[in-house]
Order: structure tokens, then C-alpha cells, then sequence
């Protein structure tokens, strides 16, 4: 049975903990024929990726933790002309640090950008998913022990089974199967903060409506003028604004491959209609 990780997006603060619990462990440190030491600079088998949506002040940040999927069919063991990759019954995917040549034949196909070269010893480096600690005892990896708000989860796969339908993969098209499960990605974000130009007054209790492919969203202006339609997919969408008393406002063609902040927009005065 494989292990898998599952990293809700919802619960990571971006504290980091998890990205310098690894280099702690892996810094300086002979784990071989797990892995050789990671060198101090230039690596990251585990990098916390930060996504900022919007523009200011409508700004939502999320994080990502990054790291080898420990593929099903890892496009990197294939590549590898000195057999020196391989996965383990465990699902593991690990490179053997006397075995490699550090020819970098498993870094160009790996899609994902996990793998290393180490010039000074001449080897390709990645996570291991902590095998020289689970093999002796340990019952996670170092990443997820440090998380403090329990982001990350590691197990067998059909332990995580609850947690895993719903969950993405980072670019599933590349077919390799990943084993890093993610829930909770935020989806795009559409925001706005309407006034009265004239009073210099924002206008709470605005209808706004918002609809694609025939699905239609609705938010009301709060008390500072602002509305949001989040966790939108990407897609194309038309915007109307009703408010009492005021022109109705139209935004067609609103595209969400990121979030859109569409700023200060006025309401004039006027027969909503
Ligand atoms: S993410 Fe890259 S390095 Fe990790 S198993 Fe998949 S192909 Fe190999
Ligand atoms: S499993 Fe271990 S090697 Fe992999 S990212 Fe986590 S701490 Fe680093
Ligand atoms: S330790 Fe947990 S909360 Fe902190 S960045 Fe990593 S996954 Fe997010």
C-alpha cells in the first residue's frame, strides 16, 4: 500500500515550519543510502509556495507546500540511465546517492521541479519523505510533524481515503499520478467597493449579481461598500450592480485566470432600470 500526503490549504498559515523542519534534517546531515547531506544553499526539497490574488487593498494570500509527489510512475526513475531511482513497495520514490552519476537526466524529466543537483558531490538530491526516520521507528516525516496547525497529513492512501476525494494534484495532466493530495485550493476571487461620488459615501446593500455558462452568483455590498464572489474557477463572467435610486452598472467579460479587484467603482445617481 503507498503512502500518500494530503496538505489542506486551508489550514496552512504559511509559518514555514515545515519547509526549515526539513532542511534541519536534512542540512549536513548523512542519511545515506536514504540520502546524502543536502548542502546548506540552492536546495529545497520541501519550498512553501506563496500565491497572492488580487491587487491591493483586495489582496488574498494562500499558501502551497511543495515537494516530490513520490509519483506512481515517476517520470524521473524512467529517465534514470544508471538505475539508481527506484520506488519502494511503500510508494516512495528515492534516489540512491551512491549510485547516481549526477548525469541530471531525472531533474529535466521530472515536471515538477523536485529534484537537485549537487555539484560539489555530484548527485541528484530530493525529499525521501523522511524514509530513514519511518524506517526506524518514526511514524512521519519530519515536514509533518512541525506543522502546527496539522496542514499535512501523511499516510497510507487508504488511510487518508476520507480526506483524499475532492483533493487536486498538482498538474495531474503530466499522467504521473502524484501523491501529494491538496484540498482546500481557494478558487478566484471577484471584488469591488461601490460609492456615491457625489456624497463621497460608499453604498451599502447593493445587489450584485454575477453570471457564467448560465450559473448566476449573488453578493450584497457591506458596510463599507464592499462585495466578493469568491472561490470562483476560471472562467469569463458578467457582472450587474443594482442599487436603489442609482444606474445599474455592467461589467461584461470579467476573466478569472486570476482574481480580479475591479477597485472603486461609482453608482450615479439615476432609474436602476
Ligand atoms: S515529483 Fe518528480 S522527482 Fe518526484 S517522483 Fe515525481 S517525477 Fe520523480
Ligand atoms: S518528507 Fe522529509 S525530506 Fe520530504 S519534504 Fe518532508 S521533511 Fe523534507
Ligand atoms: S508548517 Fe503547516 S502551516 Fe506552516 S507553512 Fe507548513 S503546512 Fe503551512
Amino acid at each position: 500500500m503507498a503512502k500518500a500526503f494530503v496538505i489542506d490549504i486551508s489550514k496552512c498559515s504559511g509559518c514555514y515550519n515545515c519547509q526549515l523542519a526539513c532542511k534541519d534534517e536534512h542540512v549536513g546531515n548523512d542519511w545515506r543510502p536514504y540520502a546524502a547531506p543536502q548542502p546548506r544553499v540552492g536546495q529545497f526539497w520541501l519550498r512553501v509556495e506563496e500565491r497572492v490574488e488580487g491587487t491591493l487593498p483586495k489582496v488574498k494570500i494562500h499558501y502551497l507546500p511543495r515537494l516530490c509527489n513520490h509519483c506512481d510512475k515517476p517520470a524521473c526513475l524512467a529517465a534514470c540511465p544508471a538505475g539508481a531511482i527506484r520506488k519502494r513497495e511503500d510508494g516512495l520514490v528515492l534516489i540512491d546517492p551512491d549510485a547516481c552519476t549526477g548525469c541530471g537526466a531525472c531533474k529535466e524529466a521530472c515536471p515538477y521541479g523536485a529534484i537537485f543537483l549537487n555539484g560539489e558531490l555530484g548527485i541528484a538530491q530530493k525529499c525521501t519523505g523522511c524514509a530513514h526516520l519511518l524506517d526506524h521507528g518514526n511514524k512521519l516525516p519530519r515536514c509533518v510533524e512541525a506543522c502546527p496547525t496539522e496542514a499535512i497529513r501523511f499516510g497510507e492512501e487508504a488511510e487518508l481515503e476520507d480526506d483524499i476525494p475532492g483533493a487536486e494534484v498538482h498538474m495531474p495532466e503530466t499522467g504521473l499520478r502524484p501523491r501529494v493530495y491538496y484540498r482546500n485550493i481557494p478558487g478566484k476571487f471577484i471584488g469591488g467597493t461601490l460609492y456615491d461620488p457625489e456624497a463621497k459615501e460608499v453604498i451599502i446593500g447593493a445587489r450584485c449579481l454575477l453570471t457564467s455558462g448560465g450559473k448566476t452568483w449573488e453578493a450584497v455590498s457591506d458596510d463599507f461598500g464592499d462585495f466578493w464572489f469568491r472561490d470562483l474557477p476560471v472562467g469569463v463572467y458578467d457582472l450587474v450592480i443594482h442599487a436603489p435610486g442609482r444606474e445599474y452598472t455592467r461589467f461584461d467579460r470579467i476573466r478569472t485566470d486570476k482574481s480580479v479587484n475591479l477597485g472603486d467603482i461609482p453608482l450615479l445617481p439615476g432609474n436602476e432600470e
